[in-house]
C-alpha cells in the first residue's frame, strides 16, 4: 500500500474549495478510484509527490514534457525571461523566433498565430474554417478530443449521419446541431455524411492519431482518402495536433505520412511545459485572421515571452538532436517488453504505439475506432493502474489516456517499468 497521508490530507482540503479538488477532471482519479498523489517535485523522468512516493512519470503532464521534468535549457530559458519582465502586451522577438521554429518543423505550416491552450488552438481554427469557407457545419470523429469549448465538445455520436447531441449540460444544442459526429478509420461514414451536407460543411477536425481515447492508428490510406474526400468539397482539412505534433514524429503525424493539411493546431509540447497553443496553415487561409484579415481573435497573453522562451527551448532541443527517433526506439523497447510479459500471464491485450506515444487495451479484440476502445476492461485496467502506482510507475488513471516517454526516460527506468508491469499483469491475470 502507498503511504498517501499527506496528499489525502490535501486532497480533502482542496475538495472544499476547488470542484473535485482538482483543475481538470482527470486528474481526480474519480475512473479509478483513491487519492491522486500531490505533486512537490520533478526530475528528468521521475516525479516525486508530497509524501516522499518517487514515480516514474509516463503522463508527463499529459504530453507536454518530451524532454521530461524540469531540463535545464527550459528552465534557465524561463528564469532569463522573467528577469526582464513577464508580459508586455507588446510584440518581442521570441514571437517570431518560436513562429519560424514551428514552420520549419511543421511541414503544412506557413504562418502560425500564438494563443494560449490547444482549446484555444481548435476553437479559433474552426472559426476561421468557417470565416474562410462561408459554410457552418463541422465533422468531427466520435472519441476524438479538441478541447472543451462548445462545437467540439459533442458527445462520441451513434454513428454517421447523428446530428450532434450536447456532451455536457450547457453546451447549447443549436451549437452541437452544427456539430456531425462519424466513426474514425471509417471512410464510409464519412462519405455518407458528405453525401447529404457536403455543401454546408466548413471543415473536418481529425486527430490524425488519435489519442483521446487511448491510442489508435489510422488503417493504410485511411488518412490520405479523407483528405481527397474533404477536398473534393471544398472543406477544409484540420489536423488537430495538440498531442501528436512532435511525438508521432518530429514532424508530427503530417511528416510521418507525408500529408498536407489545411490547418493544424498544436499544443502541449509547444509551451516547453508553459500554457501555449497555436493554429496555423497555409498562408492564403491564415491571412483572414484579424489583423490581417476580419477573423477575429485575439489574447492578452498571447505569445507570452516565458512560454515562448520554454517553447524555443523545447523545440531547439527536438531540431537539433534526434530525439524523437531515439524516443520511438525508446518506446518500441517499452511496449515490446509489456506485451512479452502480458503474454507470458495468458493476457492477450492489444499495445499500439507511435512515436513517443503508447497505449494498452485491456481487450483480446482489435481497438480501430471509438466503440472498439469502449469494450477495454476498465476494471482489469483499474487494477493494473493501481499495482503499477505502487510499485512506482505513474501512468494516467483511464484506459483511455495516451501514455509518454521523454527524452529524460532511461534503459533503466524502462526495464523497471517493465518488470513492475510483470507483477502487476500477475495480479490481472488471478483476477480475470
Ligand atoms: C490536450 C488536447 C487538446 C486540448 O488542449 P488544452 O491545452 O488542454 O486545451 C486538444 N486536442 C488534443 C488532441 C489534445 O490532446
Amino acid at each position: 500500500m502507498l503511504e498517501q497521508t499527506r496528499s489525502a490530507a490535501a486532497f480533502a482540503a482542496a475538495k472544499k474549495i476547488i470542484p473535485g479538488g482538482v483543475n481538470s477532471p482527470v486528474r481526480s482519479f474519480r475512473s479509478v478510484g483513491g487519492t491522486p498523489p500531490f505533486i512537490e517535485r520533478g526530475a528528468g523522468c521521475e516525479i516525486t509527490d508530497i509524501d516522499g512516493n518517487r514515480y516514474i512519470d509516463y503522463v508527463l503532464s499529459y504530453g507536454p514534457l518530451i524532454l521530461g521534468h524540469a531540463p535545464k535549457s527550459v528552465t534557465e530559458a524561463i528564469e532569463a525571461a522573467a528577469r526582464k519582465g513577464t508580459s508586455y502586451g507588446a510584440p518581442t522577438l521570441a514571437e517570431t523566433a518560436l513562429a519560424e521554429l514551428v514552420c520549419e518543423l511543421v511541414p503544412s505550416i506557413e504562418m502560425v498565430r500564438m494563443v494560449n491552450s490547444g482549446t484555444e488552438a481548435t476553437m479559433s481554427a474552426l472559426r476561421l474554417a468557417r470565416a474562410y469557407t462561408g459554410r457552418e457545419k463541422i465533422v468531427k470523429f466520435a472519441g476524438c478530443y479538441h478541447g472543451h469549448h462548445d462545437s467540439l465538445l459533442v458527445k462520441a455520436g451513434s454513428g454517421a449521419m447523428t446530428f450532434g447531441v450536447p456532451d455536457s449540460p450547457g453546451v447549447p444544442s443549436g451549437v452541437a446541431a452544427n456539430t456531425l459526429t462519424v466513426p474514425y478509420n471509417n471512410l464510409a461514414a464519412l462519405e455518407a455524411v458528405f453525401q447529404q451536407s457536403g455543401e454546408q460543411i466548413a471543415a473536418v477536425i481529425i486527430e490524425p492519431t488519435p489519442g483521446n481515447m487511448g491510442l489508435i492508428l489510422p488503417h493504410k490510406g485511411y488518412l490520405e482518402a479523407v483528405q481527397k474526400l474533404v477536398a473534393s468539397y471544398g472543406a477544409l482539412l484540420i489536423f488537430d495536433e495538440v498531442m501528436s505534433g512532435f511525438r508521432a514524429s518530429r514532424g508530427g503525424a503530417q511528416e510521418l505520412y507525408g500529408l498536407r493539411p489545411d490547418l493544424t493546431c498544436l499544443g502541449k509540447i509547444i509551451g516547453g511545459g508553459l500554457p501555449v497553443g497555436a493554429y496555423g496553415g497555409r498562408r492564403e487561409i491564415m491571412e483572414h485572421v484579424a489583423p490581417a484579415g476580419s477573423m477575429y481573435q485575439a489574447g492578452t497573453l498571447s505569445g507570452n515571452p516565458l512560454a515562448m522562451a520554454a517553447g524555443i527551448a523545447t523545440l531547439t532541443a527536438l531540431k537539433e538532436r534526434d530525439i524523437a527517433g531515439q524516443l520511438e526506439t525508446y518506446t518500441a523497447i517499452l511496449t515490446g517488453g509489456l506485451k512479452e510479459r502480458a503474454q507470458k500471464h495468458g493476457l492477450s491485450l492489444q499495445f499500439h504505439r507511435i512515436g513517443s506515444m503508447f497505449s494498452c487495451f485491456f481487450t483480446d479484440k482489435p481497438v480501430i475506432d471509438y466503440d472498439t476502445a469502449l469494450a477495454s476492461d476498465t476494471r482489469l485496467f483499474g487494477i493494473f493502474f493501481k499495482a503499477m502506482l505502487e510499485r512506482g510507475v505513474y501512468l494516467a488513471p483511464s484506459q483511455f489516456e495516451t501514455g509518454f516517454l521523454s527524452a529524460a526516460h532511461t534503459p533503466e527506468a524502462i526495464q523497471q517499468t517493465i518488470e513492475a508491469a510483470d507483477e502487476a499483469f500477475a495480479l490481472v491475470a488471478a483476477n480475470c
